[in-house]
């Protein structure tokens, strides 16, 4: 079979995507490919970063692969935090440090549109192909539910009245930006 490689060191980001790709491509991880270093994150866009991590694996171990990036976008913030959401209220990447500086920037602002996107480069054969997924929604005046990570208790998606953290995961996992990218992925995947 076909192996891909997912720069990530994530299992359940490998698991859904292998599953999804089942009989057709064998996603391995940068585990199973021997890598153990974190590839910096060193790019000002998503865009940049997931390019960034596909192309260390490509050219260091010449495999055709796939990486992704992913963040808040907040219309008021001029799309911030963006590239730089796990880090937006420093570098020890503190979930509850960050809605809590989220919050407080929206305090005086009118509009709390946002959207949550995800960006994932796939190199094939030597070949670059970006696929985005995003999902509209607004920043919750508090925080709500536990389920989830990140951003999850402040953000509700577009059409709904709860926040991502108060859904279950297969139901936040069916409409998120990321499953929407995936899909992309998968279905040009499947088309080759
Ligand atoms: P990553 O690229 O998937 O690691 O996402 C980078 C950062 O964006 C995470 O550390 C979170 O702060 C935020 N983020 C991305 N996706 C989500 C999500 O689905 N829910 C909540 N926060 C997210």
């Amino acid at each position: 079979m076909t192996q891909l490689v997912f720069a990530t060191h994530n299992k359940n980001k490998s698991f859904e995507i292998n599953k999804m790709l089942e009989g057709q491509y064998e996603v391995l991880t940068l585990s199973d490919i021997g890598c153990t270093e974190d590839i910096p994150e060193t790019g000002l866009t998503l865009e940049e970063n997931a390019l960034i991590k596909a192309r260390y694996v490509y050219s260091n171990y010449k495999k055709n692969c796939f990486a992704d990036d992913s963040g808040l976008e907040i219309d008021a913030l001029d799309n911030e935090p963006g590239v730089f959401s796990a880090r937006y209220a420093g570098d020890e990447k503190n979930d509850e440090a960050n809605m809590q500086k989220v919050l407080s920037e929206l305090a005086d602002k009118p509009s709390r549109d946002a959207q949550f996107r995800t960006v994932i480069a796939l190199i094939l054969d030597g070949k670059e192909f970006l696929f985005e997924g995003a999902i509209r929604g607004t920043i919750a005046t508090e925080k709500k539910g536990t389920k989830g990570f990140g951003y999850d208790p402040v953000f509700i998606p577009e059409q709904q009245t709860r926040t991502f953290a108060e859904m279950e995961p297969e139901e936040k996992n069916t409409i998120s930006h990321r499953a929407l990218a995936v899909k992309k992925l998968t279905d040009f995947l499947k088309s080759k």
